[in-house]
C-alpha cells in the first residue's frame, strides 16, 4: 500500500491522446504507484512542435481525457497546452507547473523509453532537469542502459550523470532520472485511428466511454493513421 503526503511527487504526462487508451492508462496506473506519486496530470498538447497535427479536435481528445480517467481520483486532466494555438514547449508548461506548485514540490514528467532516447532533439531540453525529474517506462527485459548507447553523447552524459532510484525522487524537486519497468501493452493511437477507419472493432484497446465518443462523434472515420 502506497503511502502519499503533500511530498509525493506530481506526475505529469503529455501526450496528443488522438485518442488516450489504455497503453497511457497503463503506464500512469503502474508509474502512479511504482513511484508512489500523489497524482498525474494528463496535459494534452495544443499545437504539438514534434509530430504532426492531431486527427481530431482538441477540444475532441480533452472529451476523451476526461472520460477516461473519470474512475481515478488520482489522475486529474490539465487543460493548459489545449487552449493554446502557438507551439507550446514542455518546457514553457513545466515552468507554469514550477510556479505554480512552489520550488520544493517534486515534479515528474513520465515518458516512455522510445519519447526518453529522442529527448536532446526537444525545445531547450537541458532546462528540463532544471524544472522536473523524468521518469522513464521501459519494457522488462529491455532496460535503457542497453538502449542509450544509440542516444546522443549529450543525452547519454545526463542519463549517466542523473540516474537514481524512483524512492529518491520525492527527496528533491528536480534533477534525476528514474527508470521503471513497465510492460507496454501493445496499443497505440495510430493503430487505433487505422481500426476506425478500416471500420474494425477497437473494442478493449481503451475504454468503453472513450469508444462510444468516437462512434457518436464520427471521428477518425476518415483518418490518415
Ligand atoms: P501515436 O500512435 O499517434 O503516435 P501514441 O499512442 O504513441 O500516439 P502519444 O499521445 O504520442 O500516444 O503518447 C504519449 C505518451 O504515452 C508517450 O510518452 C508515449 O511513450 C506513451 N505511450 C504511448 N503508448 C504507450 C503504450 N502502449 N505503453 C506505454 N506507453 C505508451
Amino acid at each position: 500500500m502506497n503511502k502519499t503526503s503533500i511530498g509525493n511527487p506530481v506526475g505529469i504526462l503529455g501526450g496528443t491522446f488522438d485518442p488516450i487508451h489504455y497503453g497511457h492508462l497503463r503506464l500512469a496506473e503502474e508509474m502512479l504507484e511504482l513511484a508512489n506519486l500523489r497524482k498525474i496530470l494528463f496535459i494534452p498538447a495544443g499545437t504539438p512542435p514534434h509530430r504532426d497535427a492531431p486527427q481530431v479536435s482538441a477540444q475532441h481528445r480533452n472529451a476523451m481525457v476526461r472520460l477516461a480517467i473519470t474512475d481515478q481520483p488520482a489522475f486529474e486532466l490539465d487543460e493548459r497546452e489545449i487552449a493554446r494555438t502557438s507551439p507550446c514547449y514542455t518546457v514553457d508548461t513545466l515552468r507554469e507547473l514550477r510556479a505554480e506548485q512552489g520550488a520544493a514540490q517534486p515534479l515528474c514528467l513520465l515518458m516512455g523509453g522510445d519519447a526518453f532516447l529522442q529527448l536532446d532533439t526537444w525545445h531547450e531540453w537541458e532546462q528540463l532537469f532544471e524544472l522536473a525529474h523524468i521518469v522513464v517506462g521501459y519494457r522488462p527485459g529491455f532496460t535503457l542502459d542497453e538502449r542509450i548507447h544509440s542516444a546522443a553523447p549529450a543525452l547519454r552524459r545526463q542519463y549517466r550523470q542523473r540516474l537514481c532510484a524512483a524512492d529518491a525522487l520525492s527527496g528533491q524537486p528536480a534533477g534525476g532520472i528514474a527508470e521503471l519497468a513497465i510492460p507496454k501493452l501493445e496499443i497505440s493511437a495510430t493503430l487505433i485511428r487505422s481500426r476506425v477507419a478500416e471500420n474494425r472493432s477497437i473494442r478493449y484497446l481503451l475504454p468503453n466511454q472513450v469508444a462510444d465518443y468516437i462512434h457518436q462523434h464520427h471521428l477518425y472515420e476518415h483518418a490518415k493513421y
